[in-house]
């Protein structure tokens, strides 16, 4: 075996597709249980990656325990039931849904279904991480198009009618988050609107409304009703959030039928288990529970809004449960130093955000650890800087 007769012996890796060999993994925000092994630690708090810290409701769990039982079956497919609910919940017919194993999912399908090595791909240059990664696995062209200034009065949000401009011939992909993450921006129903007007039928736009349950109580824009008259307009939302199922992994997509046959026919067989196809269902019919959770939420985001402002803190405008917090210098020393204090919150870097972090809003006791911890940590750095 001295000499190499193939690319991949001794280097199996190297049989992969060349776009996927280049890709860098997503990097997620650090698990509880990792810190508390690298540093024995207890009491830590993870405000890392916008999980809704109230949870599901007892009457979820209790649906997910009693889906336990049949655990040995294999899970509907068709994801049936919570289809019909989601239908009658949004009010749109059920063929235009497809279920994924989280939004993340429908991402991964949209591309692999609409993007090959000859399109292109649009999304904001602070759009979520993840619209560059699956684009790039298909060896499609990315095309991200600057964010709005820090001075204009969306920063860092989505330039919508500079992403319209970007639109290509062969662009068949539009990603837009709104409300965005990891800025919290979101956008003008106007502006939002006018890149569907100019969009061409032949290119799909993604609204990926991940946060769409806090947006829409703080008043952001809506996708679904334009959804009769745009049959490129792609929704997608999630139960991660503020359904507060992470964990289970259910995310949708509402699109015109014939995208979601395509997406239907792509989708692995199982994508969605049956805990969590319960979890979705119960946790649709106790709306109550969602909105409370919701509303605590937001006055706590307006509550560590203004402290981190009273701290002289710049804070982008957030319409979710998350600020994305800028310092006057790198914050990777600050992310750590909070780590040692047992608060998990994300670095930006991986986005050229290198003077941000990402603080998702937990419970107001949590919300107390961090704004107590900051600036502590924030003169530390200080002191040390001298
Ligand atoms: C969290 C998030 C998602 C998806 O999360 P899933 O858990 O995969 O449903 C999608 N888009 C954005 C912008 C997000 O922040």
């Amino acid at each position: 075996m001295a000499s190499e007769r193939h690319p991949g012996d001794r280097h199996p890796g190297r049989l992969a597709v060349q776009a996927v060999r280049g890709l860098s993994p997503y990097v997620p925000g650090k698990p509880i249980r990792e810190l508390e092994r690298e540093l024995g630690i207890h009491d830590i708090v993870k405000l890392a990656s916008n999980e809704n810290p109230y949870g599901p409701s007892p009457r979820t769990l209790s649906a997910m325990r009693a889906a336990l039982d049949e655990v040995w079956l294999y899970p509907d497919g068709g994801c049936h039931e919570l289809k019909q609910g989601l239908a009658r919940h949004l009010g749109v017919d059920a063929a235009c849904l497809t279920l994924g194993n989280g939004s993340n999912d429908l991402l991964v399908l949209l591309a692999e279904a609409f993007l090959t090595p000859s399109h292109s791909a649009v999304y904001s240059q602070y759009g979520f991480a993840i619209y560059p990664l699956v684009t790039r696995e298909t060896g499609a062209q990315a095309i991200a198009v600057p964010a709005l200034g820090r001075d204009s009065d969306m920063p860092l949000g989505h330039d919508l009618a500079a992403m319209a401009a970007a639109i290509a011939p062969h662009t068949r992909l539009v990603f837009i988050a709104n409300p965005n993450n990891p800025t919290g921006t979101w956008a003008a129903p106007a502006a939002l609107k006018g890149l569907l007007e100019r969009a061409a039928p032949t290119t799909l736009v993604v609204l990926d409304e991940a946060y769409f349950e806090y947006g829409h109580a703080l008043g952001t824009q809506d996708g679904l009703p334009w959804l009769a008259e745009h049959p490129n307009l792609v929704i997608l939302r999630t139960f991660s959030k503020a359904y507060g199922l992470a964990g289970a992994r259910v995310g949708y997509a509402i699109s015109h039928p014939e995208v979601a046959d395509v997406l239907n026919r792509l989708r692995p067989a199982f994508n969605v288990n049956s805990l969590a196809q319960a979890g979705a269902l119960a946790a649709l019919a106790d709306q109550t529970h969602m909105r409370s959770a919701v509303s605590q939420t937001l006055r706590e985001l307006s509550r560590v809004e203004a402290e981190l402002r009273r701290l002289g803190l710049w804070t982008a405008p957030s319409a979710a449960n998350f600020l994305l917090l800028r310092l006057a210098a790198p914050a990777a020393p600050v992310f750590e130093r909070l780590l040692r204090r047992g608060l998990i919150v994300r670095p930006l870097a991986g986005y050229g955000l290198k003077d941000c972090l990402r603080i998702s809003i937990g419970l107001p006791q949590h919300n107390d650890r961090l704004l107590a911890a900051l600036p502590q940590v924030l003169a530390a750095g200080a002191a040390q800087a001298l």
